[in-house]
């Protein structure tokens, strides 16, 4: 893009979604392979307020969300973290999370890549309008143990050319995994940063109610 004789050269942003409840060496991974692989300037980690998808089970309150992210991220010069999603009271939606922050930029200034695992990826077509995605975004699906890059086919045509497929080292690590262990006074040293692992303890985290 040329301004006023200036060329500008386009932005690339990783966008790692997530409810980081807690954040671990799957999430930390999938955001750094994405970055070298894509060449990107940076990543956004992006904790979920009031998760639409989790309604189910209780989720750790915002605020610790965020510290631990921002506990594992700190380290990393080309990760940040953004509050956008936890300071909006209504659930949050990758859709006008993705809107709202392309008004941070000069128009046409930047490029977006949405960072997801294959399994949230292949449950794109429950996402608030999913079909404004493609617009406003790429999709990197990285792949996790479990689940099929050969999936990515059965997705509807929109999609086709918009999803970036990227083959990462295969971690068998998630929240809820960290989370039982907790709870049952199982041992999780390496699963995650130790400062957020300690972080995890002195706040008394993911420990059964009532023990
Ligand atoms: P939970 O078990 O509570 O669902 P989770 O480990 O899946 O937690 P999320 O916060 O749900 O973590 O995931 C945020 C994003 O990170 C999703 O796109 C998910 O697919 C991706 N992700 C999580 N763990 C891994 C992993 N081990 N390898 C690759 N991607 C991962
Ligand atoms: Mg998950």
């Amino acid at each position: 893009m040329s301004f006023g004789g200036h060329v500008i050269r386009t932005r690339k942003i990783g966008i790692m979604g997530g409810t980081f409840d807690p954040i671990h060496y799957g999430h930390l991974l999938a955001a750094e392979e994405s970055f070298f692989a894509l060449d990107l300037d940076e990543v956004i980690f992006v904790p979920t307020g009031k998760p639409p998808h989790k309604k189910t089970r209780r989720v750790s309150s915002t605020e610790d969300r965020y510290t631990m992210t921002l506990l594992a991220t700190l380290d990393n010069p080309h990760f940040k973290v953004s509050r956008i999603e936890i300071d909006r009271n209504e659930s949050s939606h990758t859709v006008d999370t993705l809107r709202e922050m392309r008004h941070w930029y000069a128009p046409d200034s930047i490029q977006f890549f949405f960072i997801t695992g294959l399994d949230a990826v292949l449950d794109i077509t429950t996402w608030k309008e999913y079909t404004a995605l493609p617009s406003l975004c790429k999709i990197v699906a990285v792949n996790r143990p479990g689940y099929q890059v050969g999936k990515l086919e059965q997705l509807p045509e929109i999609f086709k050319g918009n999803i970036v497929p990227l083959e990462i080292p295969l971690l068998s690590i998630s929240s809820t995994e960290i989370r039982r262990r907790i709870e049952s006074g199982k041992n999780v040293r390496y699963l995650m940063p130790e400062l957020v692992e300690r972080y995890i303890y002195k706040k008394g985290l993911y420990k059964r109610i009532g023990r």
